[in-house]
């Protein structure tokens, strides 16, 4: 959520609630006996002779007996009070002078006041974290407020977001621009009786600009802005949510034309009857009905317009997108390359940059990244250059930042011995080898043996543009690539590390989609095996599809463990052939740590020798 969000809080007034109640019930319980003894006059206290010789006296009227204590009224209507004492004879005494008697019992007040204030403490502990957990945003009072809508109300001037903040969502802005459009002047577009959608419904994964697109919805619109996510109407009671939709609307209504911003709507919005019967889903289903019968419950006429925000489309109940619900679909995809290009500008606007910074080569090495990404980078880069106290970001700052983005901070602390840094730079120099020398993959940017992240060491592999298909070449070739680090291990010491296991990972995986996704198994043919197109969405890897027999995925497994094992050869043919130039390289790897992509294009021209390589025969395997 971006910063400039401008939140109304209301002034603090005085709310009524139970719990006031409860504090002044207890109150006047513990005061009452201070109160009682300031306004009464303290009895006498008398020893038990002088008690005795009063009875004697005919003076008492009546005594109130306690285990250990004796109070009295005398006749003349003052009191007394004594220690009592063991004395049979005093009961004979006390009836023959016609002395009223009383016994009591006395209670301890650590024996109730405990109890009840242990039990209110912990009731409002709970209520307090249960107020607390959901994040506690919307500012209603009182314990009991749980119904309230936790929605952030923006006014729509003073969101200060506009389309010219996005960069690289065109089609997305040019849909959103007739919900502005519609807001401004809805009869123009009821003129012939058509009615506009109620609900728009953004798609696209993490960090690509959808809730930056719905506030500059509103901000263009300048109708003020209620935001919250699909989570916060999720509260431990059933039918809080509920409540909460409604209060969401009734607030909205009032405000209308207004927008109303749902991020994560997968939240609430998943598919009814999927539950296993849980309470937290009978509450999700509460929750999303009255989604449901308020989006049918108001008129597009209102002016309220509903944006929700998701990243996993699949799992969203169908009701919510029917015609007059989320209607309107607009995906918000990964930028492409000038998209990440004005990305680029709009967040470089206010950093200085040093004359040797190209945005154009920025947008060039950044694809597959989001806008967030792209932020996270210029921000990155700008804090580097900052801690070293430089006048302007330089490019080498920006590969820094994007490399930290990509494979995670050095850990330059983190302590290998010599044997493991041999081990880690064989393995690295084998990546490298194979990437530099094979035609279809993209070209080394750096090698390293700082552990950066969760690994031990990098190759850094730079696209020089952005790729929608690829061919089987290339995806073989890519898994030579990955495999290039354990052939590597293998021809140096014979045996392979466990530093392979994530390469091994990766490989399994893409193997695995070629011959379930692609078709690109010549024994199972050009079929789809794996599960559910929807649920490939987004880049969630599936698994196959249930209708498949055990023997069609035994030959599934089959042929992905031959294709990852022909790419091993490939990879191991690469690293012996060239073995002195992978010599040179892990030489180098060793006492510098780093080596650039000129570097390893310098040793290979050295070492490399009048081989008959079938460098394109290894990528066609
Ligand atoms: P999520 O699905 O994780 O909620 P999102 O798609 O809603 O993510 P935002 O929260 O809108 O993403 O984006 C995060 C930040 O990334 C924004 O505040 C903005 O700085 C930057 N950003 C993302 N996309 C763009 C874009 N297209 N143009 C400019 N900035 C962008």
């Amino acid at each position: 959520m971006s910063t400039n969000q401008t939140e109304r809080t209301p002034p603090r007034r005085f709310k009524f609630s139970y719990w006031h109640v409860a504090i002044a019930v207890l109150a006047i319980v513990m005061l009452r006996p201070i109160v009682t003894s300031l306004f009464t006059a303290a009895p006498a206290d008398y020893s038990y002779s002088e008690f005795k010789s009063a009875v004697g006296r005919g003076a008492v009227q009546s005594v109130e007996i306690t285990p250990d204590r004796i109070d009295g009224a005398l006749n003349d209507g003052s009191s007394f009070r004594t220690v009592r004492v063991d004395d049979p004879g005093l009961m004979d005494l006390l009836e023959a002078q016609r002395v009223n008697i009383r016994g009591r019992v006395p209670s301890s007040w650590v024996g109730w006041i405990l109890p009840i204030g242990l039990m209110l403490g912990f009731w409002f502990w709970m209520f307090r974290r249960m107020r607390g957990g959901a994040g506690g945003a919307g500012g209603a009072g009182g314990i009991f407020s749980f119904s309230k809508s936790k929605a952030r109300l923006t006014e729509g001037q003073q969101s200060g977001v506009t389309f010219d903040d996005i960069g690289g969502a065109g089609e997305a802005v040019t849909d959103l621009r007739e919900i502005t459009d519609f807001l401004a002047s809805p009869e123009q577009f009821q003129r012939l009786g058509g009615k506009m959608p109620k609900g728009v419904l953004l798609v696209g994964p993490p960090g690509t600009g959808k809730t930056l697109l719905a506030k500059a919805t509103a901000g263009e619109a300048g109708v003020p802005f209620f935001s919250l996510s699909g989570a916060e109407f999720v509260e431990m009671f059933v039918g809080v949510g509920a409540s909460r939709v409604r209060d969401l609307f009734v607030q909205a209504k009032k405000k209308a034309p207004a927008i109303i911003f749902i991020d994560e709507i997968d939240a609430i919005g998943g598919r009814r009857g999927a539950s296993m019967g849980y309470a937290t889903n009978d509450e999700r289903e509460q929750t999303l009905n009255q989604l449901l019968a308020e989006m049918d419950g108001f008129q597009p006429t209102t002016g309220l317009i509903l944006i929700a925000a998701t990243n996993r489309p699949e799992v969203l109940d169908p009701a919510l997108l029917r015609p007059g619900r989320f209607d309107r679909r607009v995906i918000v995809g990964l930028p492409d390359l000038s998209g990440r290009l004005e990305i680029l500008k709009i967040h470089t606007d206010d950093i200085t940059l040093a004359p040797d910074v190209s945005l154009e080569n920025l947008a060039r090495i950044t694809p597959g990244f989001s806008g967030a990404d792209v932020a996270n980078v210029i921000n990155e880069a700008a804090l580097l250059a900052s801690r070293e106290d430089k006048d302007a970001v330089a490019a080498a700052d920006f590969d820094s930042a994007i490399e930290r983005v990509i494979a995670g901070s050095e850990r330059r602390t983190r302590a290998m011995n010599e044997h493991e840094k041999k081990v880690v730079a064989v393995h690295e120099a084998g990546h490298a080898l194979a990437a530099a020398l094979l035609p279809n993959v993209d070209q080394v940017h750096k090698v390293s043996i700082i552990p950066r992240g969760n690994a031990l060491g990098y190759t850094w592999q730079r696209p020089v543009e952005d790729r929608y298909l690829m061919g089987q070449g290339e995806l073989q070739d890519r898994l030579a690539v990955l495999l290039g680090g354990r052939a590597a291990e293998k021809l140096v010491f014979s045996e392979v590390s466990t530093g392979a296991s994530d390469d091994l990972a990766r490989a399994t995986d893409l193997a695995r989609r070629m011959v379930t996704e692609y078709g690109m198994s010549d024994d199972l043919g050009p079929v789809r095996l794996a599960a559910d197109m929807q649920a490939q969405y987004l880049g969630a890897s599936g698994h196959l599809h249930p209708s498949i027999s055990a023997t069609t995925a035994a030959r599934v497994d089959n042929e992905t463990a031959r294709i990852v094992k022909d790419a091993l050869e490939v990879a191991l043919g690469i690293i012996t052939s060239y073995r002195p130039a992978h010599e040179a390289l892990t030489r180098r790897l060793c006492e510098k740590e780093t080596v650039s992509g000129a570097e390893i294009d310098a040793i290979l021209k050295r070492a490399r020798k009048a081989h008959t390589v079938a460098v394109n025969g290894g990528a066609t395997v």
